[in-house]
C-alpha cells in the first residue's frame, strides 16, 4: 500500500469535483501501480463541453512544483494556439486540503509552493469542443483527450510515471480506448510510462466501432467513429474489418522492413509494473469521419498507433489521386502515420518532434519526417501488395509534377520549406517525398540496388531510436553515404538538393534507371459525361458539347478529367454537375477555380482552346450564393510524364526493377 493511501474529504476546502471525494482516494488497482503524477478526468460537462482535471502529484516534502500547459502538441508544426487561454477554475491545494497559491510566473506557467509536506492537487477545467491535434473534444456521443491539450506536466518530473483515470461519462453504454498501456479489468484507468508518452497520447471514450487482431506479440486495434462522409465513390471508404486487414498487412510488412520495436519508446523508461507488463503491446487506428467542419488533415499519429483524419473535403483528392479508392486513400494515411512509430515517434529530429513542450520549435527536419515519411508510406504499400507499380509510377509522377509546379513559384528545397512550417509553408511533404524517391535511386544506383533508404532508416533506427538523440540532416548525410559506399552522386546529392536549393535533374537522375521524365501532349483523352442537356465529348485534341435529341437524354454519374484545363467535373445521378477538382499549376488552377472544388457548377462552352464554367461559392460577407462566370484557357499542349527511356541498357533495367519493385 502506497504511503499517499487515505480516505481525505477534500470537498470543505477545494472547491468543485465532489463528485471524486467519495470514495478513497486510490482504488485498490490504482494503489498497486506505482505513479507519482495522477489525473483523473471528469466526462460529465457535456453540456459546457469541458472536461474537469484533477491532477495529484506526490512530493519528497515541501518542495514547490512548477506546472506547464504545453505549448505544442508533438508532431504539430504549429503551436496550441493560445491553449492555457482555454483553461478556468484553476485552483490547488495541498493533502490536507487547504486552498495553496498558484502563481502564473509565464504564460501556461504556474508555481505552486505550500508549506505542508506531501501531495498537492491542482484542479482545472478545459474546454473541449474542438476535434483537431491541438485540442480536446467532448460531446454527449464521444469524448477525445488529446493529451497535450488537457493535461499538464511538472517542469523537472516529466520522466514520472502518469495515471489516467476517466470518470463521469454520460452513459453507461460508453467503452474506452486508448494508445496508453490499458489497465487489466479497470477499462477507466491508463498508465503513461512518462509525461512523454500522454504528450504521445489519445484517450477515446464513447460509442464507437471496434475490431481487434493480435499479430506476433502486438495487439492490433481499429476504432471507427462515424460513417463515411463521401458521396458517389467508387469504393466509400472502408469497414472497420477491411481496415484491420489493411493494417495487418502494413504492420506485417513494416516490422519486416525495420524489426521488431520496443514497448515502450524511451530506453530509460522504468520497467512497467507487473500487473501491465504481461500484456500484449498494441497499436491502436481510430478512424474519425468527419462530416463537416473540423480538420480537414489525414492523420495524427502517436507511438501505438494513430488517428485517421477522414473528412469530406478530402473526396476531390480520392477521385484525382486514389481514382475514387476512398478504401485505399485510407490505406495511404494509415501507412504514413504507421512509418510515423519509426521516424518522428521513435528517431526524433529536435524541434517539433522533441520533448520540450513548453515552448514552439523550428525544424528543418520535415523533408525527411514528413515528406521521406509519404515516400515511404508508398513503398509500404507496395511491399505490402497494395499498390501496383504503376499505380507507383503515377503516384510518383504526380509528386514529381507537383515539385515542378511548386518549385516554379518558389525554388527552395524541402529543407528550406521545414523551417518555414510553422508560417503554413507544408512544401516539404512532395518535395521531400520527391527528395526520397530520388536519393533512393541514387543510393541504389551507387550498391548495384542492393542497398536504398530504407536502409538508411534502418541505421537511423540503431542510432537515434528511443534516445534524446536527434538527428540532423548531416547524420543523414553521413549514413547514406556509408550506405551507399561513399558515392559521390550521393555526396553532390546532399549538397545541391539539401544545403543548396539547386531543381532536380529528373533526367540525369532517372537515366541510371533507364527512364526519363518526358514532356509531351496530353491536354485531352478520350471520354464523355451525359449531361441533362447533351453531351461534353473528349477526344485526342478537343472537347466538346454535343447536344442529344430535343436537349433531353438521361443524364448518368460520372467524371471526367480535363487535363488541358486542370479540371475534373463530376456528376451525380441526379444530373447535378460539380467542380470535383483542379490540379495545382494547371489552368483552371490560375484561373481562381480552386475556390470552387466540390461547389455546384454549369457547363457553358467547351473547346479545344478554353472552357467556360459558371460557378458559384458562398459570399463571404453575406452567405448567399454567388454565380461566377470563369473562362479557362486550355494549358501548351505539353505535360512530363515519368517513363521508360527506350534502349535503356540490361544494367539499367535491373537497377529500375530494384527501384520499382
Ligand atoms: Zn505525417
Amino acid at each position: 500500500m502506497r504511503e499517499g493511501f487515505q480516505y481525505i474529504d477534500l470537498t470543505a476546502s477545494c472547491r468543485g469535483f465532489q463528485i471524486f471525494f467519495t470514495r478513497p482516494f486510490y482504488p485498490e488497482t490504482m494503489d498497486q501501480i506505482s505513479a507519482g503524477i495522477r489525473y483523473r478526468l471528469d466526462l460529465s460537462d457535456t453540456k459546457n463541453r469541458q472536461i474537469g482535471v484533477e491532477m495529484q502529484v506526490e512530493r519528497q516534502g515541501n518542495e514547490p512544483l512548477d506546472l506547464v500547459m504545453p505549448q505544442l502538441s508533438p508532431g504539430s508544426p504549429t503551436n496550441s494556439l493560445n491553449q492555457p487561454a482555454r483553461l478556468n477554475s484553476l485552483s490547488a491545494c495541498d493533502g490536507a486540503g487547504q486552498a495553496v497559491e498558484l502563481k502564473k510566473t509565464e504564460a501556461g506557467h504556474w508555481r505552486v509552493e505550500a508549506e505542508s509536506c506531501g501531495p498537492i492537487i491542482v484542479r482545472y477545467r478545459v474546454k473541449a469542443d474542438e476535434f483537431s491535434h491541438v485540442r480536446s473534444y467532448l460531446s454527449d456521443k464521444i469524448s477525445y483527450v488529446n493529451g497535450p491539450s488537457a493535461l499538464m506536466f511538472v517542469q523537472g518530473r516529466q520522466h514520472e510515471p502518469g495515471l489516467v483515470e476517466l470518470r463521469g461519462y454520460p452513459s453507461a453504454e460508453w467503452k474506452t480506448s486508448s494508445t496508453l498501456e490499458s489497465v487489466p479489468g479497470h477499462p477507466e484507468l491508463f498508465y503513461a510510462s512518462s509525461y512523454d508518452d500522454i504528450a504521445d497520447s489519445n484517450v477515446l471514450a464513447g460509442k464507437f466501432q471496434q475490431v481487434s487482431a493480435r499479430q506476433g506479440g502486438t495487439l492490433l486495434q481499429i476504432n471507427q467513429n462515424g460513417t463515411p462522409p463521401w458521396k458517389d465513390l467508387k469504393v466509400n471508404g472502408a469497414t472497420p474489418e477491411q481496415s484491420l486487414e489493411d493494417l495487418q498487412q502494413l504492420y506485417a510488412t513494416f516490422t519486416k522492413e525495420f524489426g521488431e520495436f520496443p514497448r515502450q519508446r524511451r530506453e530509460d523508461a522504468g520497467p512497467l509494473p507487473a500487473r501491465l507488463a504481461g500484456q500484449d503491446d498494441k497499436y491502436v487506428v481510430t478512424k474519425h469521419y468527419l462530416h463537416g467542419q473540423g480538420p480537414n488533415a489525414g492523420g495524427y499519429e502517436h507511438y501505438h498507433g494513430h488517428e485517421l483524419l477522414l473528412h469530406k473535403a478530402a473526396q476531390a483528392g480520392i477521385e484525382r489521386r486514389f481514382d475514387g479508392d476512398g478504401r485505399a486513400h485510407e490505406r495511404h494515411i494509415m501507412a504514413h502515420e504507421l512509418m510515423h512509430k519509426l521516424l518522428a515517434k521513435f528517431v526524433r529530429h529536435e524541434g517539433i518532434d522533441s520533448a520540450d513542450l513548453s515552448h514552439v520549435h523550428c525544424s528543418d527536419g520535415l523533408w525527411l519526417s514528413e515528406g521521406g515519411v509519404e515516400w515511404a508510406a508508398m513503398e509500404l504499400q507496395r511491399k505490402s501488395g497494395q499498390m501496383s507499380e504503376a499505380q507507383y509510377i503515377k503516384m510518383l509522377q504526380d509528386q514529381f509534377r507537383g515539385y515542378q509546379a511548386a518549385y516554379a513559384q518558389d525554388p527552395s528545397n524541402a529543407r528550406e520549406n521545414s523551417l518555414d512550417a510553422h508560417l503554413g509553408n507544408s512544401g516539404f511533404y512532395n518535395k521531400g517525398a520527391v527528395t526520397c524517391a530520388l536519393l533512393d535511386l541514387e543510393i541504389k544506383a551507387a550498391t548495384g540496388g542492393e542497398k536504398g533508404m530504407f536502409d538508411v532508416l534502418r541505421c537511423m533506427k540503431d542510432e537515434f531510436g528511443g534516445r534524446d538523440h536527434f538527428w540532423s540532416v548531416q547524420d543523414v548525410e553521413r549514413l547514406a553515404l556509408r550506405t551507399a559506399a561513399g558515392s559521390q552522386r550521393v555526396a553532390a546529392f546532399f549538397q545541391d538538393y539539401l544545403y543548396d536549393h539547386k531543381p532536380f535533374d529528373f533526367d540525369g537522375i532517372l537515366a541510371q534507371a533507364g527512364m526519363r521524365w518526358q514532356e509531351r501532349g496530353d491536354r485531352f483523352s478520350a471520354g464523355e459525361l451525359q449531361l441533362s442537356g447533351g453531351q461534353l465529348l473528349t477526344s485526342d485534341a478537343r472537347a466538346e458539347v454535343k447536344c442529344g435529341p430535343g436537349g433531353a437524354l438521361a443524364p448518368a454519374a460520372g467524371s471526367l478529367a480535363l487535363p488541358a484545363f486542370g479540371v475534373t467535373l463530376a456528376q451525380d445521378n441526379q444530373g447535378a454537375l460539380k467542380l470535383s477538382a483542379v490540379s495545382a499549376g494547371g489552368s483552371g488552377a490560375a484561373a481562381g477555380l480552386g475556390a470552387y472544388v466540390g461547389q455546384p457548377a454549369r457547363l457553358i462552352e467547351a473547346a479545344s482552346t478554353s472552357l467556360k464554367l459558371e460557378v458559384q461559392a458562398p459570399d463571404p460577407f453575406t452567405g448567399e450564393l454567388e454565380k461566377r462566370e470563369v473562362e479557362v484557357s486550355a494549358r501548351p499542349a505539353r505535360q512530363a510524364f515519368l517513363e521508360e527511356a527506350p534502349g535503356a541498357s540490361p544494367q539499367a533495367v535491373a537497377l529500375r526493377q530494384a527501384w520499382l519493385s
